[in-house]
């Protein structure tokens, strides 16, 4: 299953305005387009594990919070919007970040988990205001992934890639059915032994089934080999519009969060304001 992987990080989406004495007091947010977005690629393919990996904690996660009813609740009792709870890090000391509300404005804002607990765990001072970062996720879905442009760029680096590694392949599949080739006329010749009835059967056997089961490996390393393949913009068509119903309009947070929870690979933000997220975008799923 072919994979695009994308990232980009968000610079100066907010300063903080100093007093006289240096002393930081009030956080100014730039406006949107003095925001400094750099995109950034990885290598193209990921490999399965990972992914299977990441659906893994997923899985892991949503039964947590299904055995704690607890965990989405306010202090009010209702249900609480964290859209990007779990998803972000602190780059400082690695840990989640949560949700905090400050009582006098009623500021919601993401903080370092870790540094809650005790200032001296980690130095990222930094509150992260909720709607702010929450928004940048959803625009950075948009201008990445929603828009054309950067996923093509990304297919077209990824295009040339499977290229190549179809020609590996393609030695490796030559190599592999020659070998497989042999162990299939090693098997004719056990069964013209066990025929002749002249050699031991037992040993015959043992090593008739050995071979069988070299037999179903090869096979299986073949099927992977000829597997390899680039997503194709009708990929990238059928995604974007699963996601666009996903994301778009005013649809529920759990919708919006599983999707999240689906594409954003890692997502961290530090003490300067950076905003790192990654993206991973399975293209050309087969059910
Ligand atoms: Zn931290």
């Amino acid at each position: 299953m072919p994979f695009v992987y994308a990232s980009c990080r968000v610079w100066n989406v907010s300063r903080w305005q100093r007093n006289d004495a240096g002393k930081k007091v009030n956080r100014i947010f730039h406006p949107r387009e003095e925001w400094v977005i750099i995109p950034d690629s990885h290598p193209a393919i990921i490999k399965m594990e990972q992914t299977e990996q990441a659906e893994q904690a997923e899985q892991a996660y949503q039964n947590m919070q299904k055995n704690n009813p607890n965990t989405h609740k306010r202090r009010m009792g209702q249900r609480a919007k964290y859209l990007l709870a779990r998803l972000p890090n602190c780059e400082h000391c690695g840990h989640n970040l949560q949700i905090k509300y400050n009582k006098k404005n009623g500021e919601a804002y993401y903080c370092c988990g870790y540094r809650r607990l005790s200032q001296a765990n980690c130095n990222n001072r930094r509150r992260y205001n909720q709607d702010l970062i929450e928004d940048t996720v959803m625009e950075m879905i948009n201008e990445f992934l929603l828009q054309e442009g950067y996923i093509e760029d990304q297919l077209h680096q990824q295009l040339e890639l499977v290229e190549k590694q179809k020609q590996e392949s393609k030695v490796e599949i030559e190599q592999l059915t020659g070998e497989k080739k042999e162990i299939e006329s090693r098997i004719d010749t056990s069964l013209e032994l066990l025929v002749d009835g002249r050699v031991a059967k037992e040993r015959i056997i043992i090593k008739m089934q050995q071979d069988e089961q070299r037999l179903r490996d090869l096979q299986n390393r073949i099927i992977k080999q000829e597997e390899i393949k680039a997503p194709t913009a009708e990929d990238l068509q059928v995604f974007r519009n699963q996601l666009r119903s996903k994301v778009e309009g005013e649809l529920d947070i759990d919708t919006k969060k599983s999707v999240l929870n689906s594409i954003v690979k890692k997502m961290g933000v530090n003490q300067d304001g950076l905003v790192e997220i990654d993206f991973c975008v399975a293209l050309g799923n087969t059910p």
